[in-house]
């Protein structure tokens, strides 16, 4: 018999979730309707009662988050160099101009002390990204946002579910923006949240994300910007309404997962692992360095001979700075040590909460077998 592939990643969806959506189908409303508006409740109320927007993605959310909070050309907002290219592309998007900082090495999270001396007179947001679930640190961030009177736009895209009890990710703070990604902690097959709290800003939301449209009492149209269309569809809204309430076992699982690597990878010193984080820790991945430096293979070598043995390993992410858009930017190597040693080291191992105990134990024993049969 042989062992079937382990993908890094793969959605649970339980049996009554795809009869709910079977019965979407058949409802004849597909488009946005009731099933969206209740998903925006369960949000809402899963954020502590702050307002949620749906949409067709995080990167919507993202963009519409800018737009809403009227940043545009001229205005520069801080973001990491380390993380998924749409949390920069947005910025650029909407005219705006992006200036990278450095993250953690360990936490990936964006280094607060590099964010406080990027700070120009033309900064008008700080864009983070709560980096594999690991939140930022909160008190500070909004510190320094307060201090210069920065708006915070959070790429929570890998976030849903972190934070403690009571302090939950999106439960507070400014602009907060989840993804629902197959790939992500819960999914809507595509799809992402905005949460926001003042009443034009929501309206500027509901605008932008349909067509700029507003119907007058009477019936008749009014068109007051030229909005985009980024409304979820109720066969996805369905789909999240099945994964809402699962969520947390979702995270639960992660964490145990996460730490049974821990335990198994400690004694590996060709890895570097991540920051441990707390119970605040989502584990959206789990992502070591591969120390190069003692290996006669490369990072791409490493991912073909798991592959060979049934083991699907990600890469995430290249340093956004060195992408050929942002080089015509003005960034180049050397610019952040830390994100582009992430981006040429990392790699990204099965976790999602289906697996058992013995898939991390057989990623585990591959893993240390394949560096100790290539150490240099
Ligand atoms: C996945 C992801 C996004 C984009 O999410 P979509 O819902 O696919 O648009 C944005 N930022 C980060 C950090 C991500 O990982």
């Amino acid at each position: 018999m042989t062992t079937p592939f382990l993908p890094f990643t793969r959605p649970s969806l339980d049996e009554a979730t795809i009869q709910g959506v079977v019965e979407v189908l058949r409802s004849g409303w597909l488009a946005t309707g009731p099933n969206v508006a209740q998903l925006e409740s369960a949000l809402s109320d899963y954020v502590g009662g702050r307002p949620v927007k749906v949409m067709t993605s995080a990167t919507a959310a993202l963009e519409i988050a800018l737009l809403a909070a009227g940043i545009g050309p001229g205005d520069e907002v801080i973001t990491p160099a380390m993380s998924f290219v749409a949390t920069a592309n947005v910025i650029a998007r909407v005219g705006a101009r992006p200036v990278f900082v450095d993250v953690d090495l360990d936490t990936r999270n964006i280094d607060l002390d590099a964010v406080e001396r990027a700070i120009t007179p033309a900064t008008m947001a700080l864009m983070p990204v709560h980096f594999a679930g690991l939140p930022v640190d909160m008190e500070r961030l909004y510190g320094i946002a307060d201090g210069h009177g920065l708006r915070v736009i959070e790429d929570a895209a890998h976030a849903i579910g972190s934070g403690l009890p009571g302090r939950r990710i999106g439960s507070q703070g400014d602009l907060v923006c989840f993804s629902f990604h197959p790939n992500k902690n819960m999914t809507t097959l595509e799809g992402g949240a905005l949460v926001a709290d003042d009443p034009a800003e929501l309206r500027a939301i509901d605008l932008h994300r349909f067509h700029g449209l507003d119907r007058n009492a009477d019936g008749t149209m009014e068109v007051s910007l030229p909005g985009g269309k980024a409304n979820l569809t109720d066969v996805a809204a369905r789909v999240g309404l099945g994964q809402l309430p699962l969520l947390d076992g979702f995270n639960d699982r992660r964490r145990e997962l996460a730490g049974r690597y821990f335990d198994l990878l400690a004694g590996e010193s060709r890895l570097r692992l991540p920051a441990r984080g707390d119970a605040s820790h989502s584990w959206h991945m789990f992502a070591p360095l591969l120390d190069l430096s003692q290996l006669k293979i490369d990072r791409a070598g490493f991912i073909a001979l798991m592959k060979a043995q049934g083991i699907g390993v990600g890469v995430h992410y290249p340093a956004i700075h060195l992408f050929s858009h942002y080089r015509k930017l003005g960034y180049a190597e050397g610019d952040f040590p830390n994100a582009e040693r992430i981006g040429r080291e990392t790699v990204t191992l099965p976790l999602f909460p289906a697996m058992q105990d013995n898939d991390v134990d057989r990623v585990c024993d591959v893993l240390c077998r394949i560096l100790a049969e290539n150490a240099r």
